[in-house]
């Protein structure tokens, strides 16, 4: 029992063949994938994944990366969407500092009114952070994010921003670059991780694990995420599953 909580299968680069990626990812023994709708484009076409799918879930937010497309009205219109029974978080949601797409403040402002609406809704939040912790962690802190929790997907920082993260009632999710044989830092931290905050996931079709490293990520190769973890913190693949699972249910409320 398996539960990508961060991945695109709604990505064009699975439009050849997107059925038998699933297929694949339930043999591999996942049981819940939560596919995350994150901007005009995407949004809807993760609901429509959500509601062809039993096992799929998703989310509803603005990429920091598309916070210049964010137009008035949209903060109304992911309130709305996110009444329908299988969106179980905002997000991705935050900062990223790595591509320019937009400019900082503007980043920062949907950011924040996107915690609100969380708030609002008693509704988890999906983080995404490239290279802007102190920002990202501020601004959580600010917002009273600790109020609702929620997830630092694929998380890239320190244990020292870890700390600051689960001090605010968050999780740490980790996806492929633990099986990557030079990553030093994500692997300490996700030792260092209390095991009842610590999740998995893909985020495919990106940030593909080792030794399909270079290729297409897929939802199913989550199993090989878990398996890296649990060398890490010295489980089973099955202890390892049955505890990221009870975590991802515990932060996603309404996954069943
Ligand atoms: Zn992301
Ligand atoms: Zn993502």
């Amino acid at each position: 029992m398996l539960i990508d909580t961060h991945t695109h299968m709604n990505h064009s680069a699975f439009d050849e063949d997107r059925a038998e990626a699933l297929e694949r990812a339930r043999a591999q023994g996942v049981s819940q994938i939560i596919n995350i709708g994150f901007n005009r484009e995407t949004i809807p076409t993760s609901i429509a994944l959500a509601e062809q799918y039993d096992y799929v879930y998703t989310t509803v937010g603005w990429h920091p990366q598309d916070a210049i497309d964010m137009q008035p009205g949209d903060v109304e219109w992911l309130e709305e969407l996110s009444r329908h029974p299988k969106v179980v978080a905002i997000g991705e949601i935050g900062l990223d500092y790595y591509w320019d797409t937009s400019p900082k403040d503007v980043q920062k402002r949907v950011f924040r009114e996107q915690i609100r609406l969380a708030r609002r809704l008693g509704l988890p939040i999906s983080i995404h952070n490239r290279d802007a912790h102190h920002d990202v962690v501020q601004i959580l802190r600010e917002e009273r994010a600790a109020e609702v929790g929620g997830v630092m997907h694929c998380f890239s920082g320190s244990w020292e921003t870890a700390k600051q993260c689960l001090d605010m009632n968050f999780y740490i999710s980790f996806g492929g670059p633990v099986t990557f044989k030079n990553a030093k830092q994500p692997k300490e931290v996700l030792q260092q991780v209390p095991l009842d905050r610590l999740l998995i996931e893909t985020d495919a079709p990106y940030l593909t694990p080792h030794p399909h490293r270079g290729k297409r990520n897929e939802t199913g190769y989550v199993r090989l995420v878990a398996e890296a973890a649990a060398e890490l913190v010295g489980l089973s693949l099955e202890e390892l599953a049955a505890v990221t699972a009870a975590n991802a249910k515990r932060l996603f409320r309404r996954l069943p």
